[in-house]
């Protein structure tokens, strides 16, 4: 059997007619707008936030397109990575009925979203150094399973998975394969965008939250087939990116050029950092990371968090977490607040050790 989006998707979603806005209905952009029920007058702020904004982005994905090398109309752009996963949920997924499979440890995102639509959640945890178990994940699908997750590089390890691996589970598997790249942006590795024309099965996510600085304007990205695309656009919110986010981030790509600059700065940072880290007499390991952040392994992992967070240093307390055992997972700041998280893990040395 082979991959088939029809079948895949749950049944009801094929027959759904789309909200028709009325920037769907007339696209044009000159003319005496009476159809969307705005303030003609425009807003407090004196700012021009009256009118509704493209609900498709076509300006921001002619150019994603160029640097994507992918058509426009494979790209989605949602309210951060986030709603893209829960869209995917919503359109495949058959609430107490279907399941997905997630490579603990991996981003919690999935899980949540899972839960929230009484989704099963099928686990395969990574081998000791955090790669994938190819035979293992492909084995624990069943009829069911529609969604396989894989987070490359992967958060909260901070690894690349093995390319090959990845190629072998989006084979081996008929449903979906997710390849989230939120931090493709630190790593050497290529994108699995340029694979989509291999697999129809496969959609690659990206974010504008990481390597691109604009978390707080909630714009993620995803790559897949034409038909998958079309798809997320049915079920989306009719409005779901701002005019103002639109707005900043073609700002932002117009710098396109400029990311690569950016992106060294925090990875020659992150070199820094390690080094400082590995000095550290508590700390056992750093794992290798090819994104903005470390995984830390050390002797009394939740005494060292809240030495840090008396200090109002704050990082993430992962020890909890499978395979994480004793394991901090700190972003590399600037140079200046890299160097105060030093400075503060020394005094830990001398005062509390
Ligand atoms: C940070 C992160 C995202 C980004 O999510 P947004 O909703 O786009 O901010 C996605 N996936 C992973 C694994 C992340 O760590």
């Amino acid at each position: 059997m082979s991959f088939s989006l029809e079948n895949l998707l749950r049944p009801h979603i094929l027959g759904i007619k789309p909200y028709s806005s009325a920037r769907d209905e007339y696209s044009g952009k000159e003319g005496v707008f009476l159809d969307a029920n705005e303030n003609p007058y425009g807003s407090l702020t004196g700012e021009p936030f009256n009118r509704y904004p493209d609900p498709y982005q076509l300006e921001i994905k002619e150019k994603l397109s160029f640097i994507k090398g992918v058509r426009p109309t494979q790209i989605f752009l949602g309210n951060g990575s986030d709603e893209a996963i829960d869209l995917l949920m919503r359109a495949f997924c058959i609430p107490g009925k279907d399941n997905i499979i997630l490579l603990p440890p991996t981003y919690g995102m999935y899980e949540v979203s899972a839960s929230i639509n009484d989704i099963a959640v099928k686990k395969v945890n990574l081998t000791a150094d955090f790669q994938l178990k190819p035979k293992e994940i492909i084995e624990s699908v069943d009829s069911c399973t529609k969604i396989i997750f894989i987070c490359s590089p992967n958060n909260p390890s901070g690894n690349k998975m093995k390319r090959q691996d990845i190629r072998s589970i989006i084979a081996g598997f008929n449903g979906l394969v997710v390849v989230d790249e939120a931090y493709i942006d630190f790593s050497d590795e290529p994108s699995f965008t340029n694979e989509l024309n291999d697999f129809p099965n496969l959609l690659v996510m990206q974010t504008f939250s990481k390597a691109w600085g604009m978390a707080n304007l909630r714009i993620g990205m995803a790559f897949a087939s034409e038909e998958i695309i079309r798809i997320l656009n049915l079920i989306k919110p009719p409005y779901n990116i701002s005019g103002l986010t639109q707005q900043k981030v073609l700002e932002s790509l117009e710098q396109a050029n400029k990311i690569e600059e950016l992106v060294q700065k925090v990875l020659n940072e992150k070199d820094h950092l390690s080094k400082a880290l590995e000095k550290l007499p508590f700390i056992s390991h750093i794992y290798p990371s090819n994104a903005n952040f470390v995984l830390v392994k050390m002797s009394g992992a939740k005494k060292v968090y809240d030495h840090l967070i008396n200090d109002l240093i704050i990082v993430r307390d992962r020890s909890k977490v499978v395979l994480c055992d004793d394991c901090l997972r700190i972003s590399v700041g600037t140079e200046e607040e890299n160097q105060k998280l030093i400075g503060e893990l020394e005094k830990y040395v001398s005062q509390v050790l």
